[in-house]
């Protein structure tokens, strides 16, 4: 019998395709997607479905934009690639465009994905000490549950086990202290009281490493992929003042909290705090073409314009900061300045809490966490025990969620081995009926 298209396209993704993340399941019958537009993606059998998670994490202005489109395309006419050893235009309007958006000094260096902004972070963050007089600060602090990216500096920085089970050694010098969660507090405790307790612990790692080996603290402003965590404001102002008084630097991962995702322009702004490093990707472009970005507050840049050979950052990026990407993502924060998605962000955000809130009425929801279009439900088996729900359950969650024509997502195993938080990030862009629809 004739094999359909579709049929064939199925084989040879099982004969060719190595896919990210997941487990190898043969007859696992994988979404090809082929079109998008809007908040909702079609795959090529024609099922459309809501992408309540912006791919992952990153559509943040919707998919089917044709000036976005069209600018890339532009670019890549007039001007394909040129390296940033030298400039180009969009490079350097970008970098002030999100000047702009970070509403302070810094200067920018480009590159292509989540895990080579940090990468860079950290390599700059130990030659400004090492320039600044200071060569023995390496380490960095790093928080359980967070995740940094792929590489071996950033898997290193990220704490979750199970990702980087088989691949070590990785980086040497990473430390993790606890990040504050507030459904699991100790006994008794507020959750103000116990997140100033694990500022205060980290401040003893600090102390017991030895601060003058400290380099940076690195930390998303809100735990994503590993739950959702919204910290208590104290918490993230005191990591600050922790930073400033053993001099260390603060290196805030916004590589899914920027862009608007929670309601503000970068997820610190959140808390008035001011980072000395702010990573960034995914959301840069609306996950339209590779780029990510290391924005460096412009004192730090200092020690790297002395006269000896080597006081200069030693680092190419051969596709960093592709002119078309750059012009992209340029086009792509326009709209969202013009469609106020960030705002949107923030109003919508609140209105979807508010009208899925009650569910945590139902015994299997344990709690409901929002900042903008973030949220995190953690589900449990047992609300007294907070037992989590088994991953079977939330497997067939997500299931049903799919066959009812919503993606979701689910948070990364925790020590335990248990994914128990359903995760939504849906394109800020999306429509009052499309939020309904979530709800
Ligand atoms: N940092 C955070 C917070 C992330 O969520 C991710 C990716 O999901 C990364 C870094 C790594 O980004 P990339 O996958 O672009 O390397």
């Amino acid at each position: 019998s004739q094999k359909t298209s579709q049929e064939t396209l199925y084989e040879k993704d099982e004969q060719y395709m190595w896919h990210h993340l997941k487990p190898y399941q043969k007859d696992q019958n994988p979404m090809v997607i082929d079109s998008a537009k809007g908040a909702w993606i079609t795959d090529i059998e024609g099922n459309s479905y809501l992408d309540g998670m912006s791919g992952l994490w990153c559509v943040n202005a919707g998919y089917g934009r044709e000036e976005m489109v069209e600018a890339a395309s532009e670019q890549l006419q007039q001007m394909p690639f040129h390296p940033l050893s030298n400039s180009h235009i969009p490079g350097i309007q970008l970098a002030e465009k999100l000047n702009q958006w970070l509403r302070d000094d810094y200067r920018i260096f480009f590159s292509n994905s989540g895990s080579e902004a940090n990468e860079t972070a950290f390599k700059i963050a130990r030659q400004y000490h090492h320039q600044n007089g200071e060569p023995q600060r390496y380490k960095f602090i790093s928080r359980y549950r967070a995740y940094h990216g792929n590489t071996l500096g950033a898997l290193a920085a990220t704490g979750q086990a199970q990702r980087k089970f088989r691949y070590e050694p990785l980086a040497p010098g990473f430390i993790h202290v606890h990040a504050p969660d507030e459904y699991h507090l100790p006994s008794g405790q507020s959750f103000e009281a116990w997140s100033l307790e694990c500022a205060r612990m980290m401040e003893d790692t600090i102390k017991w490493e030895r601060p003058e080996t400290v380099a940076a603290v690195i930390m998303e402003p809100i735990i994503t992929g590993g739950g959702v965590l919204i910290p208590h404001p104290s918490y993230v102002k005191e990591v600050e003042k922790i930073c400033k008084k053993y001099g260390l630097l603060l290196i805030n991962d916004e590589v899914i909290c920027g862009f608007g995702r929670t309601g503000e322009n970068f997820g610190y702004q959140n808390y008035g705090i001011e980072p000395d490093i702010v990573t960034m990707a995914k959301g840069i472009t609306s996950g339209y073409l590779p780029l990510a970005a290391t924005a460096v507050k412009q004192e730090l840049y200092e020690p790297f314009k002395g006269e000896e050979e080597s006081d200069h950052f030693r680092q190419v990026n051969t596709f960093g900061g592709n002119p078309a990407a750059c012009k992209l993502a340029i086009k792509n924060m326009e709209i969202m300045e013009e469609e106020n998605l960030v705002a949107r962000s923030k109003a919508l955000g609140k209105k979807i809490m508010e009208d899925i809130q009650p569910l945590e009425d139902h015994p299997n929801v344990g709690n409901i966490r929002q900042m903008g279009l973030l949220f995190g439900i953690e589900l449990v088996a047992n609300k007294e025990t907070k037992e989590p729900i088994s991953n079977e359950a939330i497997g067939n969650m997500i299931a049903e969620c799919k066959s009812r024509g919503l993606i979701v997502g689910k948070n990364a195993d925790t020590v335990a081995g248990h994914s128990n938080t359903l995760t939504l990030a849906p394109p800020l862009s999306i429509t009052d009926e499309d939020a309904e629809m979530i709800v």
